[in-house]
Formats: structure tokens, C-alpha cells, sequence
């Protein structure tokens, strides 16, 4: 991925003056977001959000946010929100000239990849991620000649680079389907080894799994979740499948993060916990005030590096714009594109975890 930069040297006062006017116009914003943002924080990201939400119509531009965003992104500014696959499909539907894309750089790049004479900008070039930074294209070509004629499924969590060596793209919501939509009894799956687990102990599908791993999700262990219950028999724990398998033993519920945010309004639960990346139970919070969160917070530095102050440079300057080279773009679209065509499963990546994890 090639990243083009300007010096970051906005000629403006560090904090933004709070003025009446600013307080009026986001003061819709400001009454959806105030159970998770604290109000001595609101007067220095309000003349931000304010100004971004502004500076968007006269660019014709639209912000996507990941679900790990702030909640004065992801409530803020962002025109559209989800998970890796759903920012996936929004890049390709918008009418707009230009797409800010508030997660991490692999995220921006799909967004290129599917969009590629639209001007595509991360906030912060230096927003990566654990899991795409553990496997090179190089890698991929290194497997395949050690499995001769076995099909590469690569998580949208990868860069271009691995993108363009992949049969089909996956997520964590849609890896079940895609691994056996192929219809052969063994897949390379990449990078993501405890997904890769998730998935292998729910197909017949034999995997052949790298050691890559999501930094955040690592984090947790079962005994976190089994001190998380101690007191509270009515708490439902819901767990992401990058995390480890004994962690996902120990869950209630297994999926994706649209998985996650759904099981909360459909399981009727009053208590629970995400294990997930921190901002999530915020985001979801505010849809959902009658539930009580307990908070675990593993952040991901990564995608706490998008802040307001660089949305607002990055529309101003229309920086960093994110560029794919043509033939990498051209096969790497590919493997997403035959994602996306397969789709989203009903069922799939939302599977109770017990018996199936366990088993
Ligand atoms: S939460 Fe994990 S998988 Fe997601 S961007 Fe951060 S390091 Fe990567």
C-alpha cells in the first residue's frame, strides 16, 4: 500500500473554541452520546464534530467508522458504521467523491480496492493492525508452493499485498460459508490461527492454519470471564472468535462483531460483557441504555490512533490518501469481490459456543 503524506501542521489552536452556537448544533449529538462520553470531554470534541460534519458536505465526502472507533467518532461524525465486511459493502454502494475511513489501514485499502477512481483517506497512516502485519504476500506464495493446489482463504484483516495471493476473502462473519463455498475438503486459512479454530471445529473443511493473532483479543484468558460472572449468574458473556479458544469456552455466545451487537438486542440479556476490543460496549451502549455493560477495556492502540483533530486535517487536506498499485489492486479486488458475491450467511459466525467450541 503506498500512502501519500503532507507534514501534519494544522494552523489552528490546539482545542477548538466551545462557542453557543457550536453547543446548539450538536446538541442532538451530545444527547444521544452522554451516558458514554463524560461532560467535562464534550467542549473539546464538540467544535470538532461541528466542523468535520461541515467540512463533509462541502467535500462531498463520507466518514466510515469501524465499531472500535470513540463513541465521538462513531456517533460524532461517522455517515456509516459496522464491522470489517459491512464498511466493505458501504465502500462500494456510497455516491461520494471522497471516503475517510476511521480504522486501521487495511480497512482503508479494502475501501480503495473496491472503489479505486474514488479519493480514499486514513487519518492516520501509522493505524495498522497485529493480525495484517503477520503475514506478507511472500508468505502466501511460500504456502501455496508447500500445498501445491490448496485453495488460500485470507481474513479481510490482511493487507493488499496478501489480498492479491487469495482464492476468496473472508470475515468472521461470513468464514464457515466462504471456506465451504469452495467445496474441497482442505483450505489454507489466514492469518487468523483462533478464528481458524472457530471455524475448523464447525465444517468438515480441513484448515491449514498460520499463527497470526489479534493483538487485543489475545489478551483475555477464561479466567478473566470466570471472575467477570463471580456475583452475577444473570451476566451473558459474548466473545469474538479471534480470541482464544479457551476464552471462547468459557463465552455464552460466540460471533462476529455484528453478531455481538444483534445477540444484545435479540438474547434480551440485562447484563453483559463483549469480550472485544473497549469501545464496542460504548458504541452499543447508547443504542441500548436498558442494558448494564461491564467494561473490560483491552484498546486497540491501533485503532485509537483516528482521533477528531486528524478527521478534521485529513478532510482539510485531503490527506493521507491511500493508493494500491494497479495489478496488486486488480487481483486483490478479486478475492474480495468473490467474498462478497458469496455474502453474508444467516447463520453463519453466529454460533452458540459451548457445545461447538468445546466439542
Ligand atoms: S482489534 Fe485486533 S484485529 Fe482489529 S485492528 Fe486492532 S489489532 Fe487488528
Amino acid at each position: 500500500m503506498t500512502i501519500s503524506t503532507t507534514p501534519m501542521a494544522p494552523s489552528r489552536p490546539a482545542v477548538l473554541p466551545f462557542t453557543p452556537e457550536i453547543e446548539q448544533a450538536t446538541a442532538p449529538i451530545w444527547s444521544r452520546v452522554k451516558g458514554v462520553i463524560p461532560a467535562l470531554e464534550w467542549p473539546v470534541h464538540a467544535p470538532y464534530i461541528d466542523a468535520i460534519n461541515r467540512l463533509k458536505a462541502e467535500r462531498n465526502a463520507v466518514v466510515l467508522a469501524h465499531n472500535y472507533q470513540t463513541p465521538e467518532i462513531f456517533h460524532g461524525v461517522a455517515d456509516l458504521t459496522g464491522d470489517s465486511l459491512a464498511l466493505a459493502r458501504m465502500a462500494v454502494d456510497t455516491e461520494a467523491d471522497v471516503i475517510v475511513l476511521c480504522g486501521v489501514h487495511f480497512m482503508a485499502e479494502t475501501a480503495k480496492l473496491l472503489n479505486p477512481a474514488k479519493t480514499v483517506l486514513i487519518p492516520d497512516p501509522l493505524a495498522g493492525c497485529s493480525l495484517a502485519s503477520s503475514i506478507t504476500g511472500a508468505d502466501v506464495r511460500l504456502l501455496r508452493e508447500r500445498y501445491p493446489g490448496v485453495p488460500v482463504v485470507s481474513y479481510v484483516n490482511t493487507s493488499a499485498d496478501v489480498k492479491a495471493e487469495t482464492d476468496v476473502c473472508c470475515t468472521s462473519g461470513n468464514a464457515v460459508e466462504v471456506v465451504e463455498s469452495l467445496g474441497v475438503p482442505r483450505v489454507i486459512f489466514l492469518p487468523d490461527e483462533y478464528l481458524g479454530k472457530f471455524v475448523a471445529a464447525q465444517t468438515d473443511v480441513e484448515l491449514i492454519l498460520w499463527k497470526g493473532h489479534c493483538e487485543v483479543h489475545e489478551r483475555f484468558t477464561a479466567a478473566d470471564i470466570r471472575g467477570f460472572r463471580t456475583g452475577h449468574d444473570d451476566l451473558v458473556v459474548l466473545a469474538h472468535p479471534e480470541c482464544p479458544p479457551d476464552v471462547l469456552a468459557e463465552a455464552d455466545y460466540v460471533g462476529s462483531t455484528a453478531g455481538m451487537i444483534n445477540h444484545v438486542g435479540a438474547s434480551g440479556a440485562r447484563r453483559v460483557v463483549m469480550i472485544t476490543e473497549c469501545s464496542m460496549s460504548d458504541n452499543v451502549a447508547v443504542a441500548h441504555p436498558e442494558v448494564d455493560f461491564v467494561r473490560p477495556c483491552n484498546l486497540c492502540p491501533h485503532m485509537k490512533r483516528i482521533t477528531l483533530p486528524k478527521i478534521l486535517h485529513s478532510l482539510e487536506t485531503l490527506e493521507h490518501r491511500v493508493e494500491v498499485p494497479d495489478e496488486m489492486a486488480a487481483r486483490a479486488r478479486r478475492s474480495v469481490e468473490r467474498m462478497l458475491a458469496i455474502g453474508r450467511g444467516a447463520s453463519a459466525g453466529v454460533r452458540e459456543a459451548r457445545a461447538k467450541v468445546a466439542s
